[in-house]
């Protein structure tokens, strides 16, 4: 008697595993699904970058006569700002000083954590030159 009740609790959470097993699984293709549209999203958007710059490169070219060669230095000037020759630009965020107490702050804070002074949020696209 004992056993058979020990046995059918076993069964009662084999079935539970089941159950939670088969969402589990519903759930991960349902991730898939998701993941694969994104692919296909980021896949369209590549192309359409890759469209904008070859138009881009080629009225550079056609209209000031920049070349291949002068575009690639450019990428490759930008690329090395992070530190790294990757064909990634990843600009490590600095800490913002406060004008007025100079003490550092987060980059994306607006105004100083300290005392409040407005911050000038800093452009990772378009930094200053290099003096
Ligand atoms: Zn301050």
């Amino acid at each position: 008697m004992l056993w058979e009740i020990f046995q059918m609790n076993r069964i009662e959470r084999a079935k539970s595993d089941a159950i939670d097993a088969k969402q589990a699984a519903r759930d991960a293709l349902c991730d898939t699904r998701e993941l694969q549209t994104k692919v296909r999203n980021l896949e369209q958007q590549c192309e359409r970058l890759n469209l904008a710059l070859m138009a881009l490169a080629e009225i550079l070219r056609d209209k000031l006569g920049i070349t291949e060669e002068q575009i690639e230095e450019k990428l490759e000037e930008i690329d090395l700002r992070d530190g790294q020759l990757d064909g990634k630009y990843r600009p490590v965020p600095e800490p913002s000083r406060c004008p007025a107490c100079a003490r550092p702050n987060a980059p994306n804070r607006k105004s100083c954590l300290y005392c409040g002074t407005q911050i000038s949020v800093r452009s990772n696209l378009f930094p200053e030159p290099p003096a």
